[in-house]
């Protein structure tokens, strides 16, 4: 059998196809919203569409975004990609194209704020119900299921922001006994970590905004099946109709992006690991919580289903979190005091445990009880970046001390 290509190779070849004398060797950035065509080439309705459209409208494809779907495909180990304009547009287009009223999603009851606000807040209004549960653990995910009535299981591992991860394989094997497809949002880990859909899932997505792109320039999401008739689905329902398209310069800084994820995967990596290491020497941290430390309650399952820990941690504090919060807001002269996460550059973020609760997990009882303690009054999600180890740590320690 053929040795299978490598991660890095895919990353910076996956999906071309072979180069021809006077090809460019970096890809070409087609602006075009449309393309000339021939009369019989494609029915005028998305409804009529089989797999991939040839070129015809850029809302349907575009030879820039399709280079980036086939390179994701590749890099998953997929049947097929359709990117979006962003990962919240992925996800919609996946819940809206998988899901309909009466249907039954079981979810993270800790992941994306705008994920658990969508599943909470607009797919009632479709007549799509939605239990959050805690996916760490699979008991409770076989327990939510209702047979006949769940259509989706979406996890997210590991999970934003605090890190929990859920178990890929042993979740796929619960939804399949029932029947259930399974989605998983591999932001945190990357390709470069883990592939889902090698171990069972259904549908992997990502929002590309993060350590694919890893410039913090261009937003962009995608969904990649397992199982290439759930495409049409994706494309032509929740892609053309609801017309969440990624455009193509946003498509070309991915590629871009793509070409060095794996070298600054290991770096993110290696720098967590330091940082990781020196918060949790720290006398004012509390708890550190990141999958590469021994210390992290499923170390085991990150040996098992991470081949990366990824670039992304989050710490508590003794003492008023609140005020450091504003201290590291105004102090803080290397790592950027910002949102989102994955970017080249270090960034670091409060998020109180009481208003995340209230605004988007919307946990009661032993759920809240379970997130409070882990997460304390709240935590730092620090995306650890490629600096120098020793000026990130000077950066904190002036601050902390
Ligand atoms: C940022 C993020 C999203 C949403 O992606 P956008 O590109 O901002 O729409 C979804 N899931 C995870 C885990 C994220 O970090």
């Amino acid at each position: 059998m053929a040795r299978r290509i490598g991660t890095r190779t895919l990353a910076l070849h996956g999906g071309a196809g072979p180069a021809k004398p006077g090809d460019p060797v970096s890809p070409l950035i087609v602006t075009a919203t449309s393309f000339h065509t021939e009369p019989d080439a494609i029915g005028f309705s998305a409804n009529d569409l089989a797999g991939t459209p040839p070129p015809f409208y850029t809302r349907w494809g575009n030879p820039t975004v399709q280079l980036l779907e086939d390179r994701l495909t590749a890099l998953e180990g997929g049947a097929g990609t359709v990117a979006f304009g962003s990962g919240m547009a992925a996800i919609s287009a996946l819940f809206l194209s998988r899901l309909s009223a009466g249907d039954h999603l079981v979810l993270s009851n800790v992941c994306y704020a705008g994920v658990a606000e969508l599943a909470q807040d607009i797919l009632p209004r479709f007549g799509i119900t939605a239990t959050l549960v805690d996916t760490s653990n699979t008991d409770a995910v076989a327990a939510a299921i209702r047979p006949g009535v769940t259509r989706l299981v979406h996890i997210e591992t590991p999970a934003n922001p605090i890190l929990r991860l859920s178990d890929i394989a042993a979740i796929a094997d619960i939804a399949h006994g029932a029947g259930v497809a399974l989605s998983v949002d591999s932001t945190i880990a990357t390709p470069i970590a883990t592939q889902p859909l090698s171990l069972g899932a259904d549908y992997v997505v990502h929002s590309l905004t993060k350590y694919i792109c890893g410039h913090g320039d261009a937003l962009g999401g995608s969904v990649t099946v397992r199982d290439a008739d759930q495409l049409a689905p994706l494309r032509s329902g929740a892609l053309i109709h609801h017309g969440g398209a990624l455009s193509p310069f946003a498509a070309w800084l991915l590629l871009r992006g793509l070409e060095t994820l794996p070298g600054r995967m290991s770096l993110h990596e290696a720098n967590a690991r330091i940082l990781a290491h020196f918060l949790s020497q720290h006398r004012s941290v509390k708890s550190v919580l990141w999958p590469g430390l021994d210390s992290h309650p499923q170390a085991e399952l990150t040996a098992r289903q991470m081949r990366n820990a990824s670039g992304l941690l989050s710490f508590t504090v003794q003492g008023d979190s609140k005020a450091l919060a504003d201290r590291l807001a105004r102090d803080l002269k290397v790592i950027a005091y910002a949102v989102s996460l994955g970017k080249t550059k270090s960034l670091l973020f409060y998020i109180p445990t009481e208003d995340i609760l209230r605004s988007s997990f919307r946990l009661e009882g032993e759920a809240a009880a379970s997130y409070r303690a882990i997460a304390g009054s709240g935590v730092f999600r620090f995306s650890v970046g490629l600096e120098d180890q020793d000026d990130l740590i000077d950066d904190l320690a002036r601050c902390l001390d």
